[in-house]
């Protein structure tokens, strides 16, 4: 396999790394940093400027706002906006939201996509993925899940029971992928199955926003 990079692809990581370097890391001493990341207002400015530089969502296709790059490129990409914590803020790649980006890419259907791709990667909201449970339940071993689904009625709705733990960015998040485990029935199969929820749907409740890693 060639892993030459393209004329392309070094002129995007050299604009990639000078936005960060001139543009981004002066925001690192900015007073809305906070120790749970940027206060969302500092987000919001570092995504208007990862957005007028062209750079915005750089793993996602075009036609849900992104520079539609494959994974050799992202690589290099994401490792340049990685100069300072605040690149990926300011290119909206940050996790856990790229990955839920990738995976509403992949799997989710078109109604789904336009609510929750489309805002997601212009950065206008933020998500949050949560499989991570309080002992006994799942942590690296994702077979543990004691979070159960069960399906309401006949309906394509869930009922999802359980506690999470360690869910970065929860507060402020405007929907959680949920990690559940499920009865196999007429409409699908047993096992951990991800579950999309609004934040503020029924029955979800932040209990408590733990401190851990400070600047
Ligand atoms: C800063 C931070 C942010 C986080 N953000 C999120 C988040 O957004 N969403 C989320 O869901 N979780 C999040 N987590 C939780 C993280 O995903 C878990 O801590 C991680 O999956 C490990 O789980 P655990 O802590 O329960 O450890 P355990 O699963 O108990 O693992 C402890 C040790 O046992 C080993 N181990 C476990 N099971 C097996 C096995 N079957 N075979 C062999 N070895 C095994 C592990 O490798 C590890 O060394 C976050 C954690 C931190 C610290």
């Amino acid at each position: 396999m060639d892993f030459s990079l393209s004329d392309e692809l070094v002129e995007l990581k050299e604009r990639t790394e000078r936005f960060v370097r001139e543009q981004i890391l002066p925001y690192e001493s900015d007073n809305r940093q906070t120790a749970h990341g940027p206060a969302d207002e500092l987000r919001r400015e570092l995504v208007a400027l990862g957005r007028r530089a062209g750079l915005l969502s750089p793993h996602v296709g075009p036609e849900w706002g992104g520079l539609g790059l494959d994974h050799r490129a992202k690589e290099v990409v994401f490792e340049a906006a990685g100069y300072s914590p605040l690149g990926p803020v300011a290119l909206n790649c940050f996790a856990p939201d790229e990955a839920n980006m990738h995976l509403l890419e992949k799997v989710a259907d078109e109604r789904q996509k336009e609510e929750w791709l489309r805002p997601l990667a212009a950065g206008e909201i933020r998500s949050c993925f949560m499989m991570t449970e309080p002992a006994p339940g799942a942590g690296a071993d994702p077979s543990m899940l004691q979070t159960t689904a069960r399906r309401a009625g006949n309906s394509t709705d869930f009922v999802i029971d359980g506690t999470k733990w360690l869910i970065t960015g929860a507060a402020g998040a405007a929907f959680a992928i949920i990690m559940a485990k499920n009865d196999s029935d007429a409409l699908g199969p047993a096992g951990a199955t991800m579950f999309l929820a609004p934040m503020d749907a029924p029955g979800i409740h932040i209990e408590r926003v733990l401190d851990t890693l400070d600047r």
